[in-house]
């Protein structure tokens, strides 16, 4: 195409665009699908992409669009969900508690919190049961993300007995614990994808998410701390904590009742040090005028109520010397630096090593070799540099400089336009990434060979047995060999053969997601497989095909086609398929139970009682139904769940389209 005709395909479909938001949004009556809509904004977006020169601030790639594709549906708070005023030292405390007591007298109580660094969540129960979960939105209004909140365990669906009233809402802080949050994003690193700074942003990116089933997969914790009912039977704030929890709700155990500042303080001391023990972050503590009553003689400002505040600690941080700079060599070939630091004493541990990320930061930073430099220990559990003191800087210290050649292997470095990392481009030969990439196959989430391990891995690569994950499938050649091992017995041999065999039953998608493609994590390989349902019709993808799957951006497109033009991959795919492995979903797993759905067709929307949303729809496939993409009038029913959007809910009502619940549609296959 040239730059003329890119040009042109720009501007109309621009044009197109916005009239169908105008027909969707003000006239109510769309003339194309969402899914045909959905795909002409993805080919306005790649168009942009390709030449940068033709994005218009206007198109509806920047604007609207956020808003078509965002499912999420906005909802007013009852109570505004305000922030809190703050503070970093104690003479402000003591003058948030004169004013107090200025306003109310002295008698009154605190209780003091722990200030949790997650993101806030207001939910909503109707006679005991979960109704409704919601960001804070811009404090007014937030996005409706009840699906997505239903997976969290902590929170109850229904709760226990209890003279709970018959509508309220409890507001508190969903958060991700550190140990997941390490563990998930150095998946996410492995597999190429982004990774996320801290547990909040990784929870807050989790809780906004449009796929329930990917939420449920990340584990999210909360804990409560507000209460709110037009009619509220509690007359202190510690009273409705120690109640609330009595029917099912999360509380924090840290939580204090303090009769005045001076215990608000010593608390404040003790968790200063201790919150690092905790298996979560906090970014502080917050105190609370116990009272109701008092709380509503204090009131609000514009920003925030008069009877709380939060205190906020400053990050634990340090000095010392940066010795070296060292990189780490990853299965993909991208290289993270790593700073080795001399050994300071930080929060409790001693910290040897900080996280560089890439080589921007090391330039932002503008790091010499010698430097001291401050380290600080915030969210994350491996500390971070946040600066250097040049006062320290002597003049024989040279600036680092970043490695041009693979620590491993020697090769050139490279950098796509783009990206932030450096890859070492000689996956055929760099010992870490031949390494990698086997462990990988072999790990839990891909063929989950027991009987092989990491060090196994390693020890076979090192004595010439394996190199490329198909010698995994030749390793019987080299029987007699393995049983002159130390350590590998006959029954190691056993389990490991035994392993190798079973991997060859596992599912496409694994089998997929095993072979390690840059950016293919879990989920991108689930996806790919169910939609194209055989490696050659992935491998034959267009980039334009490839994108139109859901949850496949333009980064994931190019790596794939990247991977599949190198003869030595394509080689790898043949010798597997060879060996037996799974290279097309099974179709059984959706075989025909019945024919009682035939020629009809279902959408299905909403959260049910009894079936997940992928169970309803595999049931309808089972039975000889289709599911389809967007209402119209060709659909035959809808399935409604609660917690339904109200425009879909409009459109089917407006197309008269027969609208109904979990239990018909089961009773339509049933009976
Ligand atoms: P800020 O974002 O600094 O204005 O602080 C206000 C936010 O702190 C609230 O919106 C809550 O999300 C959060 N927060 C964390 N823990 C608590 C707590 N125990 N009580 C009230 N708010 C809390
Ligand atoms: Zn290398």
């Amino acid at each position: 195409m040239t730059f003329t005709e890119a040009k042109e395909r720009v501007e109309t479909l621009a044009a197109e665009l916005k009239q169908h938001n105008y027909n969707y949004y003000v006239l109510a009556q769309p003339t194309i699908s969402d899914q045909d809509f959905d795909y002409k904004l993805k080919e306005l977006a790649a168009l942009e992409k390709q030449y940068p020169g033709l994005l218009d601030p206007n198109s509806p790639t920047q604007k609207v669009g956020g808003e078509i594709t965002k499912e999420f549906q906005t909802v007013k708070h009852q109570w505004p969900m305000l922030s809190l005023g703050n503070t970093y030292n104690e003479q402000d405390l003591l003058d948030f508690d004169q004013r107090i007591q200025k306003a109310i007298g002295s008698n009154f109580e605190y209780v003091v919190e722990l200030k949790f660094d997650g993101l806030s969540i207001s939910l909503s129960y109707e006679d005991g049961k979960l109704v409704r979960g919601v960001t804070r939105g811009d404090g007014t209004k937030g996005d409706e993300v009840t699906n997505n909140i239903k997976t969290i365990h902590a929170i109850p669906h229904h709760l226990k007995p209890g003279n709970y009233p018959a509508e309220f809402e409890i507001r508190g802080e969903v958060f991700m614990h550190k140990k997941a949050f390490e563990r998930l994003n150095q998946e996410r690193l492995d597999n190429g994808e982004v990774t996320y700074a801290n547990p909040r942003n990784f929870a807050s990116g989790t809780v906004k998410l449009q796929d329930s089933a990917e939420v449920a997969k990340r584990p999210l914790d909360c804990f409560l701390y507000f209460f709110y009912a037009h009619k509220n039977q509690f007359k202190t704030h510690w009273e409705s904590l120690q109640t609330v929890k009595t029917w099912g709700f999360p509380v924090c155990e840290h939580t204090a009742l303090c009769s005045n500042i001076q215990e608000v303080l010593i608390f404040i001391k003790t968790w200063e040090t201790e919150r690092f023990k905790l298996s979560y972050d906090i970014d502080g503590i917050v105190l609370k005028v116990n009272s109701f009553e008092q709380q509503e003689e204090l009131g609000f400002t514009a920003k925030s109520p008069r009877w709380a505040i939060s205190y906020k600690y400053k990050a634990a941080s340090a000095e010392t010397i940066l010795e070296s700079v060292g990189y780490q060599v990853g299965r993909t070939g991208a290289v993270t630096p790593v700073a080795h630091l001399k050994p300071v004493l930080l929060a409790g541990t001693t910290v040897k090593r900080a996280t560089l990320h890439n080589a921007n930061e090391i330039a932002r930073l503008d790091l010499y070799e010698g430097d001291t430099v401050f380290v600080e220990k915030g969210g994350e559990i491996i500390p971070k540099i946040t600066g250097v003191n040049l006062d320290k800087r002597t003049p024989d210290l040279k600036p680092v400089e970043y490695a041009s050649n693979c620590p491993r292997c020697g090769t050139e470095l490279v950098r796509k336009e783009g990206e932030a990392a450096y890859y070492c481009p000689n996956d055929e030969g760099c010992p870490p990434q031949i390494v990698g990439k086997i462990q990988h196959f072999i790990g839990r989430k891909a063929m989950n060979i027991d009987g092989l391990g990491d060090e196994t891995i390693e020890n076979f690569y090192k004595r010439g047995f394996l190199h490329h994950i198909s010698d995994l499938y030749e390793l019987h050649q080299h029987i007699d060999e393995l049983r002159t091992l130390e350590r590998f017995g006959e029954k190691s041999i056993t389990n490991m053969v035994r392993g190798i065999e079973r991997s060859k039953e596992m599912p496409f998608e694994k089998v997929l997601f095993g072979l390690g493609i840059r950016f293919v994590g879990e989920t991108v390989a689930r996806k790919l497989a169910r939609y194209f349902k055989t490696i050659e019709a992935l491998q034959h993808a267009s980039f334009t095909d490839l994108i139109l799957v859901d949850e496949i951006g333009d980064r994931i497109a190019e790596s794939l086609i990247e991977y599949f033009t190198v003869p030595q991959h394509l080689e790898q795919i043949e010798k597997l398929k060879k060996a037996g492995l799974q290279f097309a979903i099974k179709e059984e797993v959706n075989e025909l139970q019945s024919e009682k759905l035939a020629g009809k067709s279902f959408i299905i929307s909403g959260v049910f009682e009894k079936f997940s949303r992928e169970e309803l729809k595999q049931k309808i496939e089972q039975n000889g139904g289709k599911i389809l993409g967007s209402i119209s009038a060709k659909l035959d029913y809808l399935v409604a769940g609660e917690n339904m959007g109200p425009a879909k809910l409009e459109k089917a009502q407006k197309l008269n389209i027969p609208i109904i619940s979990e239990q018909e549609l089961v009773g339509m296959i049933e009976g």
